[in-house]
């Protein structure tokens, strides 16, 4: 590539301890005149005040200690450049820290320099950081052999050490771009040629840099843009997001998942101006043509390069916890901006990052790598790490504590033999041919007093008359069991919610048609309730003005409500988020209950009725 018109190169450097990182980069940006004006005098002045000796890795620490009064994160950013092109070089004070940083997108290193003791030779750390940059998918490394003064230059030495190397990279599938004999303290082989070691017939350190090529356009990758926010203005509702990959225009047809609707880009904006098109790296705007419900944590991508919607999912672990990893363990993971709590259903291998020795797989401790199946409690949209990086990594936490760094894997489906092994013995379809209908969830919300209950039991009695299987799931019958362990509170209501949702959808999918009935005034539960059923799940809304419902009072609740009695009562002292887009609209505050009734069946009928084109077979 030509430098121009490109972004720079970041590239990681790693190595362990002591072998030279800092002193390496100090003396990389001195011999490239990359270093602020009067920054060594500087140095120089306040080394003879102390009476020490000038270390180049005192350039690292007073940029960095200039940063970090601005910023506090453990990376440190240094921009330098070659007369071929721009780098940033990420220096990480340890793997952990480097590691947090490239999954949470902090870093988006695309090479690495690792430095290697010439004396000492391969270490642990050496071999752990190369088995990093394998698992994150970073394979242009460059070699730098430090210290080869203090091995007399001496040849031997460095091929010895490079075959070391060699064998462990060999291991992991790494070919590295060059490896180089280099005295960072002296400037040798960096920029400049040494005179002491002739023999090297390969390129300086930067001559190896300036030849890796450039990452390939993340442009080119499918449209990945997980929305970080969702802001109201005035009646407009604007989702806020990075695009991590890909091309965003407007008219575009976007699909948000994991809820699965569509809708089209009506607008995008971008520090105040209206662009139509939004790029790689571009922080944009969006609204749509839908009145959908989208929240933090979705991901929007074209429908024809969606990522995959998952529930059990393969995926890489670096394990950094001082606890071992346990099976049955859960932990909140956070993918791009959605944060979802999964649980380690099983591990397939463990593995010694150092020695590459398989390590048994009951006990992942500190620094192993293990490869899992994760069990998330809603499902995830993602992708395989190798198709878009920013998608396909991830941080486990536990509380505030990072536990793993992980990488989805190339083929990151599990089949979900066992959890539904009756799926292979017996189709919806063959459920739903017996049935004479499909399995449905007729999700009821509106107010209290709107007629929930009456209409579902009425529904339930006329459904049932014209041989539907059908069960009506309301307050009295999941309080009293499912949910007997819960209060009413705001958590414990959602709880509720989502409990019904679950039990609904597994009625659904048994090829009932339940009818729920429940206040469910938050949009965010109900639409979790959709989730969890998919194209089975029917929103019906009953529609009934407060006062109408007020004027009703069949239990007397509004009345205890309004003299203080029921804390957070829907429509007196907490809000009722009306539908969206529902499926059905009932308007219960107009007509009779009979006639309710009749628009309810005949919905039903109709959205449960056989695909003509489906063969009876199961
Ligand atoms: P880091 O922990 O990898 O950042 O290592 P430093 O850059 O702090 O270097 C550790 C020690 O090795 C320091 O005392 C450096 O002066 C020394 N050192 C670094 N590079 C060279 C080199 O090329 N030759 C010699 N003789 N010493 C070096």
């Amino acid at each position: 590539m030509s430098g121009a018109g490109q972004g720079p190169l970041e590239l990681v450097v790693v190595g362990h301890v002591d072998h030279g990182k800092s002193t390496l980069i100090g003396r990389l940006l001195h011999d490239t005149g990359s270093l602020p004006e009067g920054r060594l005098p500087d140095l120089e002045a306040m080394c003879r005040r102390r009476g020490t000796v000038l270390e180049w890795s005192f350039v690292l620490d007073a940029l960095q200690a200039e940063r970090d009064q601005a910023v506090t994160i453990d990376t440190t950013r240094i921009g330098f450049r070659s007369a071929r092109r721009r780098y940033v070089l990420i220096d990480a004070p340890g793997h952990r820290e480097f590691l947090r940083h490239m999954i949470a997108g902090a870093a988006s290193a695309a090479a690495a320099l690792l430095v290697v003791d010439a004396a000492e030779g391969v270490r642990e750390q050496t071999r752990r950081h190369a088995y990093l940059l394998h698992l994150l998918g970073i394979e242009r490394i460059v070699v730098a052999v430090n210290k080869m003064d203090v091995a007399a230059y001496d040849q031997a030495r460095f091929h010895a050490v490079a075959a070391d190397l060699a064998r462990h990279f060999e291991g992991l599938g790494i070919v590295p771009a060059a490896v180089v004999p280099v005295a960072a303290r002296l400037g040798e082989n960096l920029v400049s040629r040494s005179d002491a070691m002739r023999w090297h017939r390969g390129p300086t350190l930067l001559e190896a840099l300036d030849r890796l090529p450039a990452a390939a356009a993340p442009a080119a990758r499918p449209l990945r843009l997980p929305i970080q926010d969702v802001y109201r203005r005035d009646e407009k509702r604007v989702l806020v997001g990075r695009v991590e990959s890909g091309t965003l225009r407007v008219g575009d047809e976007l699909l948000f998942l994991p809820g699965g609707r569509t809708a089209r880009v009506l607008t995008l904006e971008a520090w105040g101006r209206s662009p139509r098109v939004a790029r790689t790296g571009d922080a944009v705007g969006l609204t749509i043509d839908q009145p959908l419900f989208v929240e933090r944590g979705a991901l929007a991508a074209h429908g024809a390069a969606p990522p995959t919607l998952v529930r059990r999912f393969r995926a890489t672990l670096f394990w950094l916890s001082d606890r071992p990893l346990a099976v049955g363990g859960t932990y909140a993971m956070r993918l791009g901006t959605a944060t979802v709590p999964v649980t380690v259903a099983a591990v397939e291998r463990a593995l010694d990052p150092v020695t590459l020795d398989a390590a048994p797989s009951a006990a992942v401790g500190r620094d192993d790598i293990a490869e899992v199946v994760l069990r998330a409690g809603t499902p995830v949209a993602l992708d395989p790490h190798r198709v878009s990086p920013a998608t396909g990594r991830f941080l486990l936490c536990e509380g505030p504590a990072v536990v793993a760094g992980g990488i989805v894997a190339a083929e990151p489906v599990v089949e979900q033999v066992d959890i539904h092994p009756v799926d292979h013995l017996l189709t919806a379809n063959a459920r739903a041919w017996r049935n004479g209908h499909k399995g449905a969830v007729i999700w009821l919300t509106g107010l209290s007093g709107s007629g929930k209950s009456t209409l579902a039991m009425m529904a339930e009695k006329a459904l049932f008359a014209r041989g539907f299987q059908v069960y009506v799931l309301d307050g009295d019958n999941v309080r009293r069991g499912l949910s007997q362990d819960l209060a009413f509170g705001p958590e414990d209501r959602a709880e509720n919610i989502r409990r019904v949702g679950e039990v609904a959808a597994l009625f659904a999918d048994a090829g009932l048609v339940v009818i729920t009935a429940f206040i469910s005034p938050y949009r965010a539960d109900r639409e979790r309730a959709r989730r969890a059923a998919g194209a089975a799940f029917h929103e019906v809304y009953l529609k009934a003005s407060l006062e109408a419902c007020e004027a009703r009072d069949p239990k007397g609740l509004y009345r205890r409500a309004r003299a203080g009695r029921i804390a957070e009562f829907t429509g007196v002292s907490a809000p009722y988020e009306v539908p969206e887009q529902p499926d059905l609209v009932l308007d219960t505050g107009m007509l009779a209950v009979e006639a309710c009734v009749d628009q309810l069946v005949s919905y039903v009928e109709r959205a449960t009725a056989l695909d003509t084109a489906v063969a009876s077979t199961g």
